[in-house]
Order: C-alpha cells, then structure tokens, then sequence
C-alpha cells in the first residue's frame, strides 16, 4: 500500500514546472506501482489538435501558456488527489483514473472537451473548432498488461481518433 502512496508523492514532487502536472516519468511510477497494487484503473491519452498551427499563428510563448491552461482543464476535470495528470511530452498528456471503468472514463473525456469548450482557447488555424481542442485515447487496465502496454493502446486509440477527424475520443 505505501508503495502507491510514495509513487504518488513521488508524482507531486517531480512535476513538469510549465504545466505543473506530474512528468512521464513520475506518472510511469504510478502506473508501476498501481499494477503491481492491483488497482483498477482507466487511462486517458490526450494531445492537443493542430498544435503545430497554434504555434506558428500565435508564437511559441502563447504555445506554452495553451498547453498550461489545458493542464489546468485536465486538472479540474479529475478528482484530486487520487487521479494523475501528467506531461507525457511536448503537447501530449496522459491522466490516469484509478477506481474508474472504462465507461465512466468516457464520462471524464467528455467533461475534458466540455471544459475546454467553455474554456474557448482560440485557435484560428484549427480547421476541427474555432477553439483549442484535444483527441483522445482510452484504455482500461485489463489482468497481465503491462505499463508500457496500456500506454500503447491508449496511444493506438489516441491515433484513432485523431485519424476519425479529432476533438474525440476513442476506446
Ligand atoms: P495533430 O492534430 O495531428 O496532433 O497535429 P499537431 O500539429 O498538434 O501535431 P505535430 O506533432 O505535427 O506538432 C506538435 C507541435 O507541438 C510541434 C511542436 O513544436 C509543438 N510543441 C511541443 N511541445 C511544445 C511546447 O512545450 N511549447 C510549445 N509552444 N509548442 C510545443
Ligand atoms: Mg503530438
Ligand atoms: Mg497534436
């Protein structure tokens, strides 16, 4: 049990200081940890629509306070303490639901895009919304997967829903 419990601190203390979310690395403690506890838990791959375009309209300083603000989305979408968000890299970030079918983590991406709606991030190059938007891959944790697995199909329904036409989710 303690070794969830320090994952999880471990997951406060090694954070991405842009977005203030937990790093890839810390995040793949915790999902480490959560396999070898037996938790049950859900994963949510995200990666922001077009960001590259947001870029080059907007600058790259603005580039970087899109993705904080997203990181504030995911952040207020999830319940705290028990769920992580993390910066799996570049415009790319992972949350992890324990306790959470894959069908209530349905539940959550739909809250993510809704918040991000309302959040209104403008986003003129976007061709998806006149509005930042994300796509996203869900994976539950079945018996036997490992870390790296999970994260693979999480990211294979990710490139999914990027391929269906993004601002969506896949499982
Ligand atoms: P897609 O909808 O397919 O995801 O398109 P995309 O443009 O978002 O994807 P692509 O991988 O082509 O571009 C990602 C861009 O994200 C390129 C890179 O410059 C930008 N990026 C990655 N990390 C950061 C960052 O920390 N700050 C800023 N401003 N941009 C970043
Ligand atoms: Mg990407
Ligand atoms: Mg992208």
């Amino acid at each position: 049990q303690n070794q969830l419990l320090i994952a999880r601190l471990d997951a406060l203390a090694h954070t991405d200081p842009m977005t203030e979310t937990a790093n890839r690395r810390a995040m793949e403690n915790v999902l480490e940890s959560a396999i070898q506890q037996k938790k049950t838990f859900t994963v949510i791959m995200l990666d922001v629509d077009y960001f590259k375009r947001y870029n080059d309209s907007y600058g790259h300083q603005a580039g970087d306070d899109c993705l904080t603000r997203v990181a504030q989305v995911l952040k207020q979408s999830v319940r705290t303490p028990e769920d992580v968000v993390s910066r799996y890299g570049g415009e790319e970030f992972v949350v992890i639901l324990f306790d959470c079918p894959e069908k209530l983590a349905t539940q959550v991406a739909a809250r993510i895009q809704e918040s991000l709606r309302t959040a209104a991030i403008a986003h003129e190059a976007s061709t998806v919304s006149e509005y930042v938007t994300v796509s996203m891959g869900i994976a539950g944790f079945a018996p036997g997967m490992s870390a790296s697995q999970i994260i693979a199909q999480a990211d294979a329904a990710l490139y999914r829903a990027k391929e269906a036409g993004r601002n969506r989710w896949l499982s």
